[in-house]
């Protein structure tokens, strides 16, 4: 049926194909009962196969059992839902939030639910598919702008005359590793809101899917820039990265989350997640305020691998986190390399496009790594 245009990517060097694991996450993973230094996920405290994740989880199916049988509104949610939910509004300093299925529901049905028709979308170019795809099942009008470019945000805001408008941004972009200027784009949206014409009609929508658990001592993007939480701020966020879990939330004032339970589509039509993987992110999120070495480490080894990759003369595309893009030039250098690095041991994707735009690979250095494994990579690619 659709020979044609499998022969289309494969041609192109396009076509994707899935490695299956025989090994938990981690650093060093087995693939085909090779042994392989893990540099491509996103498991950043190494917390995906953690003793306290592990317990927590085996307790939960003890004490709940596995499946969930319903969605939240009918009888899907359990006691440990509600206490992660005050957990998040606790660690976020919010009043308020919501756990979703996954960053993509949440995303996908967050968006659609607070931007009606008539409403105005801003969102940065390089924002997650996800918050594309939001953006396109919303009724409202989606702008683009330029990454990071709140010249070019604020032109677009002024001249648009809707009624609402709400600004989407990835804090840390997923493909490039570099952070959104969360300080301008509150200093806009505060200027913004403040105009006696304009009371409190913008909103600022942030996705902390790679900054939890990575930045602002692992509280995400708003604590790493000192900004507290306003009504008028939206922020979502995953257990499926830093945490070592999986699902999602959303964190904002007790009126939002209210009306975000109440519309969002994704949240009311679908089970709620089981119990024993609510429990692990409750003890990921425990873990990761009683240990604040582990967020250090991964920081160190980040630091460590982008010196050792710039100092070989590789661009690393602006990356200022532990996502780290190194330029392959054209997609058929970029396979080669990655094979090349497959052959020698080392686990690290060729991203092409559409991911992006332009070809590269994409290392996530996480807290699990060794010296030795940062010090191999650069060394086989040097
Ligand atoms: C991974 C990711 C998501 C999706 O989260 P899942 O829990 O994997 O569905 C959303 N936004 C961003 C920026 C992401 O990187």
């Amino acid at each position: 049926m659709f020979s044609k245009q499998l022969k289309f990517l494969r041609e192109k060097n396009l076509l994707r194909e899935i490695e299956n694991r025989n090994s938990p996450q981690g650093a060093h993973i087995k693939i085909d009962g090779k042994e392989y230094i893990n540099f491509s996920s996103n498991d950043y405290l190494g917390l995906a196969n953690h003793p306290a994740l592990l317990r927590a989880s085996q307790r939960a199916i003890k004490k709940f059992g596995f499946g969930s049988g319903a969605s939240r509104l009918l009888c899907g949610g359990s006691i440990l839902h509600e206490e992660l939910e005050k957990k998040i509004a606790g660690f976020k300093g919010t009043e308020s939030a919501l756990v979703f299925n996954s960053g993509y529901a949440a995303n996908t049905g967050i968006i659609p639910a607070i931007a009606e028709e008539g409403d105005a979308i801003f969102s940065d170019e390089l924002n997650h598919a996800s918050i594309i795809d939001g953006c396109r099942l919303s009724r409202a009008k989606t702008y683009i702008y330029k990454h990071k470019n709140t010249g070019h945000l604020e032109n677009l805001i002024r001249k648009t005359k809707s009624k609402r408008k709400i600004v989407v941004t990835d804090s840390v972009f997923s493909m490039d590793g570099d952070i959104a200027p969360l300080k301008e784009l509150h200093e806009l949206c505060f200027t913004l809101n403040s105009m006696p014409s304009a009371p409190c009609s913008l909103l600022l929508y942030i996705d902390d899917a790679h900054a939890t658990g990575v930045l602002g001592k692992g509280r995400g993007s708003l604590e790493h820039f000192g900004i507290k939480p306003k009504p008028w701020i939206i922020q979502m966020g995953t257990f499926s990265k830093a945490l070592g879990s999986f699902g999602a939330f959303v964190a904002g004032s007790k009126d939002t989350i209210e009306f975000i339970l109440n519309t969002t589509r994704s949240f009311i039509f679908s089970t709620a997640l089981p119990p024993c993987i609510i429990a692990a992110s409750i003890a990921a999120l425990e873990l990761i305020e009683k240990k604040p070495a582990l967020i250090k480490k991964l920081w160190s080894n980040r630091d460590k691998t982008a010196k050792g990759l710039t100092k070989l003369g590789y661009d690393i595309m602006g990356s200022e986190t532990p996502i780290i893009p190194v330029k392959t030039g054209s997609i058929e250098n970029t396979l080669k390399t990655s094979r090349y690095l497959l052959k020698k041991g080392i686990f690290a994707p060729a991203i092409r496009p559409p991911t992006v735009k332009e070809p590269r690979i994409r290392i996530t250095v996480t807290a699990a790594h060794t010296d030795e494994d940062i010090e191999k990579l650069i060394k086989e690619l040097s």
